[in-house]
């Protein structure tokens, strides 16, 4: 059977059924280091640990929802042709990387990079569990080749050749498995073949709870450390490793954030579910919740002042964005680009580590 069949055969529309990891001693997924302390935070019955070996911080017990749950709680962002991401520029703009050749976009959504890559010269590939992203991708872009499956699924399909880069964009801290994900991403990939990625930085500039940032959303958090180790022990040379900086946007945002008028709050009534609280909702519950959410009046007033609230802040942004930056202040998004080692590199590092 051609390749290009065998992956539409997989392109079912059946999502995956989640998986959950077991809820006995909380181990980090990114190094496997089983001395954690005590929890930084709790929230719907997982706990952030934080991994002394590696830096990271994870949920656990931590599960990762199924592709209909993507699909729900991101619709309306998943027909709409999106602007290219910090982690998308920094990539194309990346003196470092190869510059051509087979690129496998891993969670590629409406398929805005794919676009962009194409152009820049790469032959490009997209899997994406969200279908409607999918869809969106293969009509508005015309991309062929972009398919809906969970990365696992297109390995096992994909057998017409490695790719030169694989890349995965705001991917690894939905992960469960951060380590296996990354091993589904090597075997698809040449020898020698690069990652290139970006992350949400925990080390940004925040204030108050980002609600994005919970499970089941984001089941890690991930620092440049934490990142650097994670490729390195997966046998990468880390080429390229960048925090994006702070912008005016961010930063009037974040201010937003931290001036409390509570008008906001009072005009929005009760306050909108979290994606936590999504969670533990049946769909036909979740759907009303979201609908209600997005189409309250009082709701879409409380939306109109929070951006206009931000949009106030832009001058004074303006005005403390160098003092912020100079206090070491970053953005939202945290990029890198590695290459595999070379064979014999790779089994000397090994024997190094043990
Ligand atoms: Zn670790």
């Amino acid at each position: 059977m051609p390749a290009s069949e065998a992956i539409r055969k997989a392109d079912k529309r059946v999502p995956v059924a989640a998986k959950a990891t077991s809820a006995g001693r909380a181990v980090c997924p990114a190094c496997g280091d089983g001395g954690t302390g005590k929890a930084l935070e709790n929230s719907h019955g997982s706990e952030l640990f934080v991994c002394g070996a590696c830096d990271l911080h994870f949920w656990h017990p931590a599960r990762m929802p199924d592709g209909a749950w993507y699909e729900r709680a991101y619709q309306g962002r998943d027909r709409t042709a999106m602007p290219l991401e910090p982690g998308h520029r920094f990539f194309l703009s990346d003196a470092k990387r190869p510059k051509s050749g087979r690129l496998l976009d891993l969670g590629c959504g409406v398929g805005n990079f794919l676009a962009a890559a194409r152009d820049a010269g790469f032959e490009v590939t997209g899997v994406e569990v969200n279908r409607n992203a999918a869809q969106f991708a293969r009509e508005h872009y015309r991309l062929d080749r972009v398919f809906a499956m969970q990365p696992e699924e297109f390995r096992d399909a994909c057998v017409d050749g490695k790719f030169d880069v694989v890349t995965f964009f705001e991917v690894l801290e939905h992960q469960e498995d951060p380590r296996g994900f990354l091993r589904y991403a090597m075997e698809c990939m040449k020898d020698e073949g690069y990652v290139a990625l970006s992350v949400p930085n925990r080390n940004r500039w925040k204030k108050g709870v980002e609600t994005l940032d919970y499970p089941p959303n984001h089941l890690t958090r991930w620092s440049p450390t934490a990142l650097r180790s994670f490729l390195e022990r997966a046998g990468f040379e880390v080429l390229s490793l960048r925090e994006e900086p702070l912008g005016i946007g961010r930063a009037a945002q974040v201010m937003s954030a931290g001036l409390r008028t509570r008008l906001v709050s009072r005009v929005a009534g009760a306050k909108p579910p979290t994606l936590a609280d999504l969670a533990e909702m049946k769909p036909q519950e979740m759907e009303r919740a979201l609908a209600h959410a997005s189409n309250g009046k009082r709701q879409r007033l409380a939306q109109r002042l929070s951006t206009l609230k931000v949009r106030a802040l832009m001058p004074a942004a303006a005005v403390a964005l160098p003092y912020l930056r100079g206090r070491g202040l970053t953005g939202l998004y945290l990029y890198c680009l590695a290459q595999r080692k070379a064979q014999g590199a790779r089994r000397s590092a090994e024997v190094g580590d043990r």
